[in-house]
């Protein structure tokens, strides 16, 4: 038994795209992987994966800004799958505008789910981390923390996440925790071709265009921040902390 066959993850925002592809590879890396989603049901078909494949996952429904929804989530994991001492920091939303449309609560909602869903779930599973001496803990921030345009609710908690990354790996590193931050550049996911459509654009030619200015000449796929993540979560990763991985294909959005 490999020793990561005896650890626990939790993945947020799991139930499709990059959060699903992080999910089944920590499984396929030997984890027992708790999949959060808003809805339990959504999370089945990453379950069924990792089950049929071998693997142990458990289906958790909880909305990442609820403080006493994420308490009795990460209670259930902690007794059903083992105490989580991996997480990872992925659910997450768009609420696209220029400055002067932006609704005040298409600003708190971004915030609420990058950065207070981050800080709570990271609150509660850090108990099980510093009591086992060891911790990985990955924030998915973006290449939008750079700035981009009509984001700056997105990049403005995607920047935020950043600093939360080195102010943990700072707190916890004593105990053995490690925090890092995975910054992606344009992946293939609903939430990208959601902003297609929004842009009016058909996906295929939103590709192709996003490709063009990616130095290895194609899109992301969510399995190239999964294996981002794979390390962060690795044993051999314990010395690697506070630093922000962009996975984009180049060294920008
Ligand atoms: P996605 O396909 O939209 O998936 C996000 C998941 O998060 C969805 O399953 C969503 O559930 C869930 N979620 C949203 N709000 C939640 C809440 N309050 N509580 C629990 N779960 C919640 O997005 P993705 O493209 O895989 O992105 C994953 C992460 O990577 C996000 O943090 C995103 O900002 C970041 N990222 C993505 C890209 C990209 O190009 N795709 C680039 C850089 C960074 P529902 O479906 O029920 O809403």
């Amino acid at each position: 038994m490999s020793s990561t066959s005896r650890r626990t993850a939790i993945v947020t925002g799991a139930a499709r795209g990059i959060g699903a592809a992080i999910a089944r590879r920590l499984a396929a890396d030997g984890f027992s992987v708790a999949v959060l989603d808003l809805d339990e049901a959504g999370c089945g078909p990453v379950v069924d994966a990792i089950e049929s494949g071998g693997g142990r996952a458990l289906a958790v429904g909880v909305d990442v800004t609820d403080a006493v929804g994420v308490e009795a989530a990460v209670a259930r994991v902690a007794a059903e799958l083992g105490a989580p001492t991996v997480l990872v920091n992925n659910a997450g939303i768009l609420r696209d505008n220029l400055l002067f449309r932006m609704s005040a609560e298409d600003w708190d909602a971004v915030m609420a789910v990058h950065l207070r869903g981050a800080f709570l779930l990271s609150r509660v599973v850090q108990r099980h981390m510093v009591d086992h001496r060891w911790g990985r803990i990955v924030n998915l921030s973006s290449t939008s923390a750079l700035g981009n345009r009509g984001q700056a609710n997105y990049s403005a908690a995607k920047a935020g996440l950043q600093g939360f990354t080195k102010t943990l790996a700072i707190e916890l590193g004593k105990f053995g925790v490690t925090a890092n931050a995975i910054a992606p550049g344009f992946i293939e996911t609903e939430m990208t071709a959601a902003t297609a459509e929004r842009a009016g654009v058909p996906f295929e030619e939103f590709k192709a265009r996003a490709a063009a200015r990616i130095p290895v000449g194609r899109p992301g796929r969510p399995e190239d921040v999964a294996h981002a993540v794979s390390f962060l979560a690795s044993e051999g990763a314990g010395f690697v902390s506070g630093q922000v991985i962009y996975v984009a294909g180049g060294p920008r959005a």
